[in-house]
């Protein structure tokens, strides 16, 4: 990094940063953004620079989007876009796909002006009559010159980072395996990754909760494309069990899977360095909203999860009872629980 460029977040700090998807409408990327991320404790970030449930491809404010990139820069906060939910290249429209790739490359563009690391892309459905080969042709066809485009940006562009559903109806990717055939599709291009949601895993049958589930389901990831391609996680707790199909986040420890499959993912040699995210319910309902207090507590959890297991710090050195009495004596979690 030259002192006469503006700064830019380097690539996977150690072991994970954690933080939120985070709110920006008011007062923007940083206005509203990163004081909610000071807020929440949040480490990184991910934001949509469009409206998630729309078509629509904002200029943005190239002064706003410079300013996001280097105070996140400075506070060495790494950051994500998610592209908008109704890209889908399987679909059997062409107006939809040609949406779908508009939208997608306006979400990399102002990704890279950001100075986000990864955009996140649903993997979206097979939708167009000839099955999941058909749909993947598509994917192909229309993705590949996106990711020309990546390249002609340079270093610095932001990965793509496929992000597997729930496995309803025909996903193209819902467990781990499916990303093998979408990464071929793209010829498995050096700029791909893999966002991995733990409530949509769990939704599509992997059972992060039973022993052994976090485990299998990264070596099933690992298998489908290989190491190195796991860039950013969605960390959700889910309101419904395993395999059920449904895409219903909940706050960290609060759902079926439970906090402690996060702990031994945190661990995990597979996730080192790979920033979590957390999409949970933000308490804007709760009857005592405090803003961002759901989330905060999230990030508290999974703060706690990521320091190393209290019989793991005895061995080092440290007593167990130092370590239990540390996560016991933290103030608010016996209110939050
Ligand atoms: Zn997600």
């Amino acid at each position: 990094m030259s002192p006469s460029a503006a700064p830019r977040p380097s690539p996977l700090p150690p072991r994970n940063p954690i933080g939120a998807h985070v709110p920006v409408a008011g007062r923007g990327l940083v206005g509203t953004g990163l004081a909610y991320a000071d807020r929440v404790g949040a480490e990184t970030v991910q934001v949509f620079v469009a409206n998630p449930r729309g078509w629509a491809t904002p200029a943005g404010r190239p002064d706003q989007d410079e300013a996001f990139r280097i105070a996140c820069a400075e506070r060495g906060i790494p950051a994500y876009v998610h592209a908008p939910y109704l890209i889908n290249f399987g679909s059997d429209s062409p107006a939809t796909r040609e949406r779908s790739v508009a939208s997608l490359r306006h979400s990399l563009l102002r990704g890279h002006a950001i100075g986000a690391l990864g955009v996140v892309v649903h993997t979206g459905a097979a939708l167009c009559g000839g099955g999941r080969e058909a749909a993947l042709a598509q994917v192909r066809e229309d993705v590949l010159p996106l990711l020309d485009e990546l390249d002609a940006l340079g270093g610095d562009a932001p990965w793509l980072l496929l992000e597997p559903t729930a496995g309803q109806g025909s996903s193209l990717c819902s467990r781990m395996e499916d990303l093998a055939g979408y990464a071929e599709a793209l010829d498995r291009h050096p700029r791909v990754g893999v966002c991995l949601d733990t409530c949509h895993a769990f939704a599509a049958g992997h059972d992060l909760a039973a022993p052994g589930g976090v485990t299998a389901m990264l070596d099933a990831l690992t298998a489908a494309v290989g190491p190195g391609r796991l860039r950013l996680v969605h960390a959700n707790d889910s309101m419904d069990v395993a395999g059920a199909h449904k895409d219903r986040h909940e706050n960290i420890g609060a759902g079926h899977i439970g906090a402690d499959p996060f702990r031994e993912l945190l661990a995990h040699p597979a996730t080192a360095g790979v920033p979590f995210v957390i999409e949970t319910p933000d308490g804007r309902h709760d009857p005592d909203r405090v803003e961002g207090a759901r989330h905060a507590r999230d990030i508290e959890l999974l703060k706690r999860l990521r320091e190393p297991a209290p019989a793991a710090r005895a061995v080092a050195g440290d007593t167990a009872v130092a370590g239990s009495a540390a996560v016991a004596g933290r103030p608010g979690r016996a209110a939050a629980a």
